[in-house]
Parts: structure tokens; C-alpha cells; sequence
């Protein structure tokens, strides 16, 4: 945090300097086009093939296929969700909320993408529809499905707890991915990654910058849907923090389950889907 009162005095020019204009750091139109359109069409003819239910305080994984949607949906009640993305083929290439933040912004909605770890860098998932995209941002600076959140976690909260807490979603989607992929505790923990916050509502405090978290506009009925680009797992942890409006990392807060559906559109239109090929960077990294 920015220190209120700085240790050091403020330069002739400070004011010149601090009223330069920002310039956004990617343009999104230079990103690949998802064809958002064409996703969406293509969703009217899907049917559904499988659901998982994801208790409270608990993580659930599904293998999702390229060319399917998967559809999360708040049903009981307001809770948020953390959800991670791996490859099918190889669990070293997951979901990069930096870089989809980067590219993106801090939360993401219809037409953006969740993109993956270098080297291979191509989108895992383009979201083809938001029931909150309604939300925009709020007077504090909030917003809905962010990228700037990790996941709640046993190590940051025996830091500052002092105690051990067992069904933060960090430990959830170890214990999922565990049990979906056939691994070691140790094993599938290495696999588990900073989240895209499912319903979360969350923003930076504007005078310290300060992460915060408010009560998710979440309702029963709505929804999160993506298109998958890639053989996908997906692991979604329904957070201890419920919808997160006190506290997480608790068995404090009142929990509901989230519902994770997938929808086919059909064998050929699977098979007309090209996956993106990973990054052509040739990553000889400045050695030839
Ligand atoms: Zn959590």
C-alpha cells in the first residue's frame, strides 16, 4: 500500500508528471476475433449432455470437450465460485488470469477469453453470455467476475489466522483435481492456479488501492457460459465465503451449491472447430 504520508518529497514537476493520460497497454483490437456471432448460433443447437452439482465448501472437476459450451448457474442462492482450467492433455498448460487480466481487463465478460500459460498462450474459453453483464461497474469500483483475485488459501490464512482451515477453495480444487485426474495431494496441488472469481464482486479501493470484496449481485437463475476451445478440465470450487459479502475462509458465511452444465452442439459442428494452435513464438528467447 502506498504510504499516506510518502518519505520523500515531491519533485518541482509533480504534478506534470502525474497528469500524463494512461494509454490502455493491449489494444483488444488487435486480439484474434472470437466470433462471437457465429459461437452464439452455434449455442441454439446445443443440448445438454452432463451436469455437475458442486456442494458448498467443496470443489468439483468435468472433462469439457473443444467445441462444447459449459454453463455455470447460481441456483439455491447467492455464492460465488472459483474456478480453474486445465488442458486435458497436459495439466502444466492452465488457465492465466494475469495475462486474461491484462488483456481483458480486471473482470471479464461476453466475447472475452480465458487465455493460457506460456508457451502455448491461446484461448482456452470464450464467454458467449453473462446474465450480470448488467452490473458494469459500481460507484465503489466494483465489478463481476474478476481476474485480480487468487483464490482463498490455507497458507494466507494461517499467516494471518494463525490457524488451519481446511475448505478454502485452494485445498477444494486440490482435493477435486486429485480425485478427477487419479493423483497425490502433493501431486495435484502443484496444478492449482490463480482463479477466474465466478460471480464474485470484488474491485480496488480508489484512494488506496486496496482489494476489496462486496456481496455478489448473483441470484438464482443466473449464469456464466463459455465456449470451450480446447479439451478441457474444469475445476469449480464453490467458496467457503458464500457470496461473499463478510468474510471467507470460514465455515461462517451461508453456502449454497453451483450447478455446471455442458452443452453439445453437435458431432459436426465439433468437428468443423479448429483449435487454436499455442503461441508461434519460437522461444529461442534472444540465443540465436
Ligand atoms: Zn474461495
Amino acid at each position: 500500500m502506498k504510504p499516506l504520508n510518502p518519505h520523500f518529497s515531491p519533485p518541482a514537476d509533480a504534478q506534470d508528471r502525474k497528469s500524463i493520460s494512461p494509454v490502455i497497454c493491449y489494444s483488444p483490437e488487435t486480439l484474434p476475433n472470437p466470433n462471437l456471432g457465429v459461437l452464439q448460433a452455434l449455442r441454439t443447437q446445443a443440448e445438454k449432455t452432463g451436469e455437475l452439482i458442486v456442494a458448498p465448501r467443496d470443489a468439483g472437476c468435468c472433462d469439457v470437450p473443444a467445441g462444447t459450451f459449459f454453463r455455470i448457474s447460481s441456483i439455491e442462492g447467492a455464492q460465488v465460485g472459483d474456478m480453474n482450467l486445465w488442458s486435458k492433455s497436459d495439466l502444466t498448460e492452465r488457465f492465466y488470469s494475469g495475462k486474461t487480466r491484462a488483456l481483458h481487463g480486471t473482470h471479464v465478460s461476453t466475447g472475452d477469453r480465458l487465455w493460457s500459460t506460456f508457451p502455448n498462450m491461446r484461448p482456452m474459453a470464450t464467454i458467449t453470455a453473462d446474465t450480470l453483464d448488467w452490473y458494469g461497474f459500481d460507484e465503489f469500483g466494483g465489478s463481476v467476475h474478476d481476474v485480480i483475485g487468487t483464490r482463498c488459501d490455507p497458507y494466507t490464512h494461517h499467516l494471518l489466522q494463525h490457524d488451519d482451515y481446511h475448505y478454502c477453495c485452494h485445498s477444494n480444487l486440490t482435493r477435486a483435481l486429485a480425485k478427477h485426474c487419479d493423483l497425490s495431494l502433493d501431486e495435484a496441488e502443484r496444478h492449482v492456479h490463480d482463479v477466474l472469481n465466478v460471480f464474485m464482486c470484488t474491485g480496488f479501493t480508489r484512494d488506496t488501492g486496496q482489494y476489496f470484496m462486496k456481496a455478489s449481485p448473483v441470484r438464482p437463475g443466473d449464469y456464466l457460459e463459455f465456449y470451450a476451445e480446447i479439451d478441457l478440465i474444469m475445476g469449480l470450487s464453490a467458496c467457503p465465503g458464500g457470496d461473499c459479502s463478510q468474510e471467507h475462509s470460514s465455515d461462517a458465511a451461508a453456502c449454497y451449491p453451483l450447478l455446471v452444465e455442458v452443452f453439445d452442439p453437435g458431432e459436426e459442428a465439433r468437428a468443423a472447430h479448429r483449435i487454436s494452435a499455442p503461441s508461434g513464438y519460437d522461444r529461442s528467447h534472444g540465443t540465436k
